[in-house]
Order: C-alpha cells, then structure tokens, then sequence
C-alpha cells in the first residue's frame, strides 16, 4: 500500500490528477474471485487481490497511462495488467521479482 501512494503522489506531482482505485482488495467470496474458482477449480485460493497485493488503477490509454507504468516499474512494482479503462498493479511476492504483464 505504502508502494502505491508513492506511485499516486508522484503521479499527481507530475499531472495534478489523482489517481482512483475500481478494485484493491477482494475476498474470495466476491464475484469476480468466485469466477475465477470456476474456472480453475476448488484449489484456486485466490490471486493478488486476495492476497492484498494487487490494485486496478482506473485509467485511460495515452500519455498518462505510460506515465504511470514508468512511476510503477520505478518504484517496483512487477504486475501489469492491461485493460481499456484501468491498469492493474502489482507488487505480489510469488512474482520472485520478475515482471510480467497480460491483456484482459
Ligand atoms: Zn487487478
């Protein structure tokens, strides 16, 4: 969390925009979390958002977007998820500090 207010801060010096969250924490009773058992199987003990490690950054595509994925990567964070209207960001430990990324 302390992570992602450095990004928001840093992001509003630079734009003054704050930057708002469609999703941070999820149990994994919620809707979204409870498709993804589905898909999976009963193992699935939910991703970042259950863990508390992950955060869909409401965001448009352009200059801004680019400006808060290099925010991002600058203060570590190694998930990307790309989607039309938000970016999820994570800085979730079973990624052993290897970045990736994905498109919705
Ligand atoms: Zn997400």
């Amino acid at each position: 969390m302390a992570r992602l207010q450095r990004v928001r801060d840093r992001f509003f010096a630079i734009t003054k925009r704050g930057l708002s969250l469609s999703s941070a924490y999820r149990c994994l009773k919620h809707p979204d979390e409870q498709a993804k058992v589905k898909r999976y199987g009963k193992d699935y003990k939910g991703g970042t958002h259950v863990r508390g490690t992950g955060y869909d950054v409401r965001i448009g595509w352009g200059w801004e977007r680019q400006l808060l994925i290099k925010i991002a990567m600058e203060e570590g964070f190694l998930g990307f998820g790309y989607a039309d209207s938000f970016l999820h960001l994570d800085d979730d430990a079973k990624r052993n500090d290897k970045m990736t990324s994905w498109t919705y």
